[in-house]
């Protein structure tokens, strides 16, 4: 009888606990003693060899107990059949004792407190007491002398009746302790109502068939252990169920639990927490950078890197707290009755954690995590509470990485008007409020502007022009930037066609940005295939800009669609070289043919920070020269940045020093003035 009757920190509080603690504990030991005084050794003797063989099988399923529930305090042994079985061949006092020791014997062997011992006994033989009452007013009764096993139609119903009557006692008892505890029984009640109830009929079902064999003639009692078998069938059903139920509430990777056992959880610590003085606290950790570690290992090491980090942060955690793993690398810990103070103890405890570098394949990885933490209020839910703890994480990676960042009302307010900007981006699109602003792209050598970089602008009747870093992140978690990629780049490509129809200007060129999304996109390739048709302009007219973050996360099939664009004729470049995963393996792999500095090494050229950004802007086009790639250098602003990046052998670029972003009609303009013969 493998009890749970849930752990209380204090037995003397006059509480439902108490109350129902001792009068059912009293009860049932009173009960027990009684059995005890009635039964003679000589009513033993009469019973003879069948209820010693019942006594051994009772012994023997105990021995490995089988908890066939989750619901607390709620187990299903087999040896509750033979218990039955008993009660109704030689009245209740045998029956009491054989249960009554079957379960000490049990929680002997769980080593559980003796509260609990004492309290199961109690509740058990409670349960039992009421199922013979049943059978008592139903005239079904039997004695130790007299055997009763010729059953009546009537009294297989009223045998059936005080199986449910055991079966509900057993429920309001480990739910009057459980309600008491804060435990949301009636959400697993519910849960587990059917299977529990399935499971402990299943069990009793034999009982009848048990206590006919136990004494049909002489010796029958033999027979008892095949009786085993199918009860043995329905424990090994159960246990499957409940390995089932593990897996589908875990990560198999990591063993963790998983999102769907990370909310539940959530839900029970908020609807246990107004009782509590400290608050539920929601610590949402991702790990930085893995995408490379996963890339340059391998998966497997990945994988393996995983399990330590998952190892590492279970020790971190208190017992009662609960980590999870949320996704690929994101890890989720919650914790309960948590004090103000306490909320940084834990975040460094976390971090702390991974402090000391991963071994992977003999090779030392240091991993690092942003942290968003998120305090429940009252009104928080298992979706708001992990929902601001992830706002609070990307802040942390916004941040620089490696930072424990604690969710605030103005996160909740920005976080609202991405998700505002979405729709307003929608109308965006359908209220054409999109605009298209050129910057030029000069050629160093000549002076001359070669191309235009296209950059989106939002004119918001409300806001005026929105910049790009304020709605593309809006559109790309919304997937509206595949519309309005598709848009810029047409109206990108319907202005170069303007442009091109004037002399000297016919080998003008517009530089389009497309995200990760469009890239992925399968009909990426026709569609710029069919924009550049509509707009009648050759492939050439076009340079796409792909940034590296977007080329690492998935290379394979990046590779495929950049190779159908150079196919078209369209050239392809890195933008923001340097700042993403840059690693030299990928970039012989990718069929680009043009690097774009990011403005942040080209920021110290000529300055302060020259020391350090020469060597890598020099490196870069060193490279770049070397794999018959085309440089361009963005975001000069000042002469010393050109003078040190034409030392440097730069010789495209493009920046403030010459143009800031303009609209359509001035880029017209000023192509007119700033340019003769394109690049190509
Ligand atoms: P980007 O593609 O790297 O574009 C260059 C950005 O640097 C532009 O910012 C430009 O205004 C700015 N810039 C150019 N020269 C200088 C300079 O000398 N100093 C400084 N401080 N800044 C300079 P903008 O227009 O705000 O665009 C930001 C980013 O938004 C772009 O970076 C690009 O990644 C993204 N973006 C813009 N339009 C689109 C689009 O149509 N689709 C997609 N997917 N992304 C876009
Ligand atoms: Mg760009
Ligand atoms: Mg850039």
């Amino acid at each position: 009888m493998s009890s749970q009757v849930p752990t209380h920190p204090s037995l003397g509080r006059p509480s439902v606990f108490a109350v129902v603690w001792h009068l059912c504990t009293w009860i049932g030991w009173t009960i027990v003693v009684l059995s005890v005084m009635r039964l003679a050794p000589s009513d033993l003797r009469a019973m003879g060899e069948p209820l010693a063989m019942i006594a051994a099988i009772v012994v023997f399923s105990e021995l490995r107990p089988i908890v066939m529930t989750r619901l607390a305090g709620n187990p299903v042994s087999i040896s509750l059949a033979f218990v039955f079985a008993v009660m109704y061949l030689w009245g209740p006092y045998p029956a009491v004792l054989l249960y009554a020791g079957s379960i000490v014997l049990s929680e002997i062997l769980q080593r559980k407190p003796l509260w609990k011992l004492l309290f199961n006994v109690g509740q058990y033989i409670c349960s039992l007491g009421a199922a013979w009452l049943v059978l008592v007013v139903a005239g079904v009764s039997a004695s130790a002398t007299s055997p009763h096993i010729d059953l009546s139609l009537r009294d297989v119903w009223w045998i059936v009746a005080s199986w449910i009557v055991y079966h509900l006692m057993n429920l309001a008892l480990v739910a009057a302790l459980s309600e008491d505890e804060g435990i949301s029984w009636w959400e697993d009640f519910t849960d587990e109502f059917w299977f529990y109830t399935v499971s402990t009929l299943a069990v009793l079902a034999l009982s009848p068939l048990i206590a006919i064999v136990a004494v049909a003639y002489p010796y029958s009692w033999t027979m008892l252990p095949l009786l085993l078998l199918p009860l043995l069938a329905v424990q090994k059903a159960a246990e499957m169920s409940r390995h089932q139920e593990h897996l589908s509430l875990h990560d198999p990777l990591t063993g963790l639990p998983n999102r769907v056992l990370l909310n539940d959880r959530i839900e029970q610590a908020l609807a246990r927490s107004s009782r509590m003085r400290g608050f539920v606290v929601v610590f949402f950790l991702d790990l930085d950078l893995f995408k490379v570690v996963n890339d340059s290992l391998g998966h497997h090491a990945g994988d393996a890197l995983l399990v330590d980090v998952a190892k590492r942060l279970s020790s971190a955690v208190r017992s009662g707290d609960t980590l999870a793993r949320f996704g690929g690398d994101e890890f989720v810990v919650m914790c309960e009755d948590v004090s103000e103070d306490e909320v940084t103890t834990l975040a460094t405890r976390i971090t702390q954690a991974l402090r000391q570098p991963f071994t992977s394949d003999d090779r030392e990885v240091t991993v690092t995590a942003s942290v968003g933490v998120a305090v429940a209020d009252r009104s928080s839910t298992p979706h708001t509470l992990l929902r601001d703890a992830d706002v609070a994480m990307y802040r942390a990676k916004e941040r620089g990485r490696n930072k424990v960042v604690a969710f605030d009302a103005a996160m909740h307010q920005q976080a609202n008007e991405r998700l505002q900007d979405a729709v307003g981006l929608r109308r965006a699109l359908e209220h054409d409020e999109l605009r298209v602003a050129y910057q030029p792209i000069l050629d160093l050598t000549t002076g001359r502007t070669i191309g235009m970089e296209a950059l989106a602008r939002w004119e918001d009747p409300d806001r005026g022009l929105v910049p790009p870093g304020l709605f593309i992140p809006a559109a790309e978690e919304s997937g509206l930037i595949t519309a309005i990629g598709q848009w810029v780049l047409d109206a990108a490509l319907a202005d170069a066609s303007r442009w091109r129809e004037d002399r000297g200007l016919d080998n003008v060129w517009v530089a389009v940005n497309i995200s990760s999304r469009q890239l992925l996109s399968p009909t990426l390739v026709d569609e710029v295939e069919s924009s550049l048709c509509a707009a009648g302009v050759p492939a050439s007219a076009l340079q796409l800009e792909i940034t590296e973050s977007a080329v690492m996360n998935d290379l394979e099939p990046v590779v495929d669609v950049l190779s159908g664009l150079r196919r078209l004729g369209v050239s392809l470049a890195v933008d923001d070289f340097g700042t993403g995963y840059s690693s030299l393996a990928y970039l012989k792999r990718l069929p680009v043919t043009t690097l774009k500095i990011d403005r942040a090494f080209i920021d110290g050229l000529g300055g302060a920070d020259d020391a350090f950004d020469r060597p890598i802007v020099d490196a870069i086009i060193k490279m770049a020269q070397s794999l018959g790639l085309d440089v361009i250098a963005e975001g000069v602003e000042t002469q010393e940045q050109l003078d040190a990046l034409r030392a440097l052998g730069g010789r495209f670029a493009q920046g403030f020093l010459w143009a800031r972003p303009m609209a359509a009609e001035q880029a017209g303009l000023w192509l007119r003035s700033h340019s003769y013969l394109g690049r190509r």
